[in-house]
């Protein structure tokens, strides 16, 4: 709710599209009807997304063509190890970097970093930086199971949706040093960055996805906006309704006044 929000007006605030994308990459795991229920709240809290609905789901050649293409540069090579041949730290050592060793199968194909110091400017969170062989070693872009891993997905969507600007939760900032080499080493666009604040519950703790969507759908949406903008460090006037609300946000958007933080307890109003 509150990355919807906060890029609904960063995007339309700028004279920009809001572009949706639906990130069902893990079928397995994918609870049914969500992605309809996604876009129906959406609609319900007034957020309309530009152009077609990307779904994932839909984008296996594109993400295949590109390890296929990681792989022929020697960017990219197969692994046999499971979860337990990685050490407790769970950076990759590199055991399959020159081959696998005797009889083992690959199982996953990894992406080779290397121990240059990655940076970028976060529109919120400002300058980052990381060493990818220090902090997550060779990372996987296809899973055991052949699904593709988000890092990879995203890159390759976001080149292709032609986006200038991802805005999205802190819990994900960590993730860009990934994507920013894979960007590099495919020769897609990088877009600009902002993390916005995660909302925790009241004691501290990361709300579950289900608990998210839970007060967002029993209450007025005008009600559930202004919550989310309170959240992004604005002060709608209480009361309005929902047309006249969006209407004073666009107009009152300031990205500036967002906490400059990772995570914050949700503001009671
Ligand atoms: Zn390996």
């Amino acid at each position: 709710m509150v990355a919807a929000v906060g890029s609904f007006l960063e995007a339309k605030s700028a004279g920009g599209n809001w572009l949706l994308r639906i990130e069902d990459l893990d079928p397995p795991r994918e609870v049914a009807g969500s992605a309809a229920r996604i876009l129906h709240e959406l609609q319900r809290l007034g957020m309309e997304p530009d152009g077609q609905v990307l779904y994932q789901s839909s984008r296996h050649a594109a993400y295949q063509a590109h390890v296929k293409r990681l792989l022929k540069k020697g960017l990219a090579y197969p692994c046999a190890c499971t979860r337990k041949d990685l050490p407790p730290s769970g950076i990759y050592q590199g055991t399959c970097r020159n081959g696998i060793s005797g009889g083992k199968k690959p199982r996953t194909i990894r992406f080779r970093v290397n121990d240059e110091t990655c940076k970028f400017t976060d529109k919120i969170q400002g300058q980052l930086s990381d060493t990818l062989t220090r902090s997550t070693g060779d990372f996987i872009i296809r899973r055991a199971d052949g699904l593709y891993a988000y890092q990879l997905a995203v890159v390759v969507d976001d080149d292709f949706q032609g986006i200038t600007q991802v805005v999205r939760g802190a819990d994900l900032l960590e993730s860009t040093f990934r994507q920013l080499c894979l960007q590099k080493a495919l020769g897609l666009s990088t877009p600009a960055y902002m993390h916005l604040p995660l909302a925790l519950s009241t004691d501290g703790k990361k709300l579950g996805k289900r608990e998210q969507a839970d007060p967002v759908k029993h209450k007025d949406p005008a009600f559930a906006v202004a919550q989310a903008l309170f959240f992004l460090g604005h002060q709608p006037q209480p009361g309005l309704a929902l047309g006249p609300l969006w209407d004073w946000a666009l107009a009152h958007w300031n990205s500036d006044r967002i906490p400059r933080c990772t995570a914050v307890a949700p503001v009671k109003v």
